[in-house]
Parts: structure tokens; C-alpha cells; sequence
């Protein structure tokens, strides 16, 4: 490498940040957990770094690439999701960014199905009850019952990356499964899940038949016993299918009201308020969330509500903080891995230099000819 590269990470991502240093690059991590102001990303930019790794808390947008302007090379972010970057004016001024899709799915999606049977089962309440010494005697039914997960139905929506394997892990469960997307749709995927759920009944490891099928957002909101979601953030004008609001009150209302919610996609799909008011009015049995529209979540947050508690399961955006996702320095295994490839591919000018070519690049349009 004869050129020194700079790069400015908006927050520390363990080990990775030494793979680069190795490779002689000059790196500066922001060293406080909280994300810095955006008036210090903004001076960073300015003082000539030629990448920078970003988180999904950084507003990413016109002021920092005007600000990168002849020496910003590569945004990479340490995240599948980008909502919180500009794509057009990453586009309009150059710049490619990455993200680290595939490495963060099968544990979002474990989280997922762990945060509905955690919600269905009441493990929380169960967990406070024995810890407060409420628990004075086993009985058929008190102090409650839960619901089960085996053998129910799960609606997934968006059946990209982590639906898929959402759907993979609940077939696992004896579910049958409603799978709504509009914008892709995995018949091949969803033509294999059901040939081994038909192996699992036919070999008699599973009792009853169960199947799989694509419907209308409808069918799975309405047919739903848990409704799990894992689309993009995606604001009115950025897609044909947005997905801000998409479950408002008019969609929380055409759900079960014995149906459960589960959330680890972005904040911003769910109203809140409308949400608050599905769970304290009994439009829907349950809800678990681990995104929100501000996060952290606010302490006056109406889903901080004590009445709708025992029915609220509320996570602080961990569902891809697995161990080997958050942190392996393989690029195969972790987002870490990921995140400083990215950086290495484009200002290494890998894949001769064709950006796009570098597999962790979001952005390509800007760079084809
Ligand atoms: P993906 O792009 O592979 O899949 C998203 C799917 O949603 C696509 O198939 C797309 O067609 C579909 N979609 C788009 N608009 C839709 C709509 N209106 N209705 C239904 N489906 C729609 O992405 P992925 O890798 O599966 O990740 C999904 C999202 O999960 C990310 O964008 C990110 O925001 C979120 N995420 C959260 C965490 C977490 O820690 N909570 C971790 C990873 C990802």
C-alpha cells in the first residue's frame, strides 16, 4: 500500500478496527458508546478521511459528503439496514457505502422467533412472579396460561434475507406459514419448506400436515396468530412499497385479537401510538418490539403504559448483538469482518477498481456505466 489511508469510525467495532491498522491504515475510533454529534462527523469528514464506518444512529446525508467533497471514498456501515444514509445523495455526490447484509440473519431471525415464544409464553411475567416470591402453589390454570407456538400460524412479512430465515425456523416449530411480500417473492424457497414439511409428516416426525403459501397482506394480517416483520425501512417516495406506518390503525385492526405482533425490523414500520392503543383496547393479544420510531426509547413512550405491560415485550435493538455476528473479524461471519472489507475493497481499488463488483456495495447504480 503506498498511500496512508485515513478512516474515521463513528464507533468502536472491536478487533476489526486492528485488521485495518495492520494493513498501515491511520484510524481514529470515536471512543464514547453513544453516537457522536453530527457536527463532529461532519469536522472529521472535512479534516480529508478517506473512509468512514458508521453505525445506524448516523445521519448520513448531503452535509457530510459536501463535507468529504475530493477526499471521502467509502461510507461503510455496520448494518444491513441503511435507512439512515441518503442513498441519493450518496449517488448524486459518488460516494459508495456498505452495508453487511447475510452475516446478521440467521441471528435476527433467531431473535425474532425467540421474542415470540417469549411473548406468547409470558416468560417475563413468569420470571418476575417467582422472583417476587408470587409463586405460591403449581395449579391446572392460575396465576395464567399462555399460548402456544408450536402448531400455530405465523404471517412473515417480507420474505427477503432474514423472512426466509424466519420461515425456516418456524417450520422447525410445526407452523404453518403466511408469507407476504410484494416486492419479491421466493416460490422456489417456499416450494422446498413445504416438501419438508411434507418429509417431516409423511416420516411421522411431525403430527399434523402444515404448509406454506404467499398471500395478500390481508390474508396474513387477518389469518395471522403472529405476525412477524422484516422489511426495510422504506419512506413514502424511496419505494412503490413503503413501509413507514405500514402497521397503523387501520392495519392493526385487521389482525386477530388473540394475534401477536413481533418487530425487529425498523422502528418506524409500527405507529407506536396506534400500537398502544391495539394493545390497550385489546385489538391484538401481544406485542415484542426490539426497534422503535426513537430510539432510545423515550421514557415517556406510551408502550411504557403499566397497563398493557404484561402484554409489551420491549427489547433495546439487540436482535443481531449475537457474539460471532456483532464482532468476527471474518468478513464471512461477522459485521465487524464485513464492515472494514468493505472499507479495504473500495479504497484498495479491489475487483479491479469496479466498484460494481464489490460485493458489500449497496449503492452500484451510481457506479455502473
Ligand atoms: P432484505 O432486503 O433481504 O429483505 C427485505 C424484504 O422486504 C425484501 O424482500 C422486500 O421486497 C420486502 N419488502 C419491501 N417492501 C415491503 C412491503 N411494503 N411489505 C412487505 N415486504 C416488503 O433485508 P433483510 O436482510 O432481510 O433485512 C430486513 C430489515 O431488517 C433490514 O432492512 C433492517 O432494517 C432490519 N434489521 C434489523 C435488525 C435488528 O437488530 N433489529 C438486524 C438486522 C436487520
Amino acid at each position: 500500500m503506498t498511500k496512508r489511508f485515513r478512516v474515521f469510525a463513528t464507533c468502536d467495532i472491536g478487533e476489526s478496527i486492528e485488521v485495518l491498522r495492520k494493513r498501515g491504515y491511520d484510524v481514529e475510533v470515536y471512543p464514547k458508546p453513544e453516537a457522536p454529534p453530527k457536527s463532529l462527523i461532519v469536522e472529521k469528514v472535512k479534516s480529508g478521511v478517506d473512509g468512514l464506518i458508521t453505525t445506524l444512529r448516523d445521519p448520513i446525508d448531503a452535509e457530510i459528503f459536501e463535507a468529504g467533497k475530493g477526499t471521502l471514498k467509502v461510507i461503510a456501515q455496520i448494518a444491513v439496514g441503511f435507512d439512515n444514509i441518503n442513498r441519493a445523495d450518496a449517488n448524486r455526490y459518488k460516494i459508495p457505502f456498505t452495508h453487511t447484509a447475510n452475516v446478521l440473519t440467521e441471528a435476527t431471525a433467531e431473535f425474532a422467533f425467540f421474542m415470540m415464544g417469549a411473548l406468547a409464553r409470558k416468560m417475563w411475567t413468569a420470571e418476575h412472579l417467582t422472583r417476587e416470591n408470587q409463586w405460591g402453589y403449581w395449579h391446572p390454570y392460575l396465576p395464567f396460561l399462555g399460548d402456544e407456538v408450536t402448531g400455530k400460524t405465523v404471517a412473515v412479512i417480507g420474505t427477503g434475507r432474514i423472512g426466509l430465515a424466519m420461515i425456516k425456523k418456524c417450520a422447525g416449530l410445526d407452523m404453518n406459514i403466511l408469507c407476504y411480500d410484494p416486492a419479491y417473492q421466493n416460490h422456489e424457497y417456499v416450494k422446498a419448506i413445504q416438501e419438508t414439511m411434507d418429509l417431516r409428516h409423511e416420516r411421522r416426525i411431525c403430527q399434523d400436515k402444515t404448509w406454506i403459501r404467499y398471500v395478500t397482506l390481508d390474508e396474513a394480517l387477518s389469518q395471522g396468530d403472529f405476525v412477524s416483520v422484516h422489511v426495510p425501512l422504506l419512506r413514502e417516495g424511496e419505494s412503490s412499497t413503503p413501509t413507514y406506518h405500514l402497521f397503523n390503525e387501520r392495519t392493526l385492526r385487521r389482525m386477530k385479537a388473540t394475534a401477536f405482533l413481533v418487530n425487529t425490523s425498523r422502528g418506524p414500520v409500527v405507529e407506536e401510538a396506534a400500537l398502544a392503543k391495539a394493545l390497550r383496547e385489546n385489538w391484538i393479544a401481544g406485542a415484542a418490539l426490539d426497534v422503535y420510531e426513537k430510539e432510545p426509547l423515550p421514557k415517556n413512550s406510551p408502550l411504557r403504559d403499566p397497563a398493557i405491560e404484561d402484554r409489551c415485550r420491549l427489547y433495546p435493538h439487540v436482535a443481531s448483538a449475537g457474539r460471532i455476528t456483532r464482532l468476527s473479524t471474518d468478513p464471512d461471519k461477522g459485521m465487524a469482518g464485513r464492515t472494514v472489507q468493505g472499507v479495504i475493497d473500495v479504497l484498495e481499488g479491489n475487483y479491479g477498481g469496479d466498484v460494481t463488483k464489490m460485493p458489500y456495495v449497496v449503492n452500484k447504480e451510481a457506479f455502473g456505466k
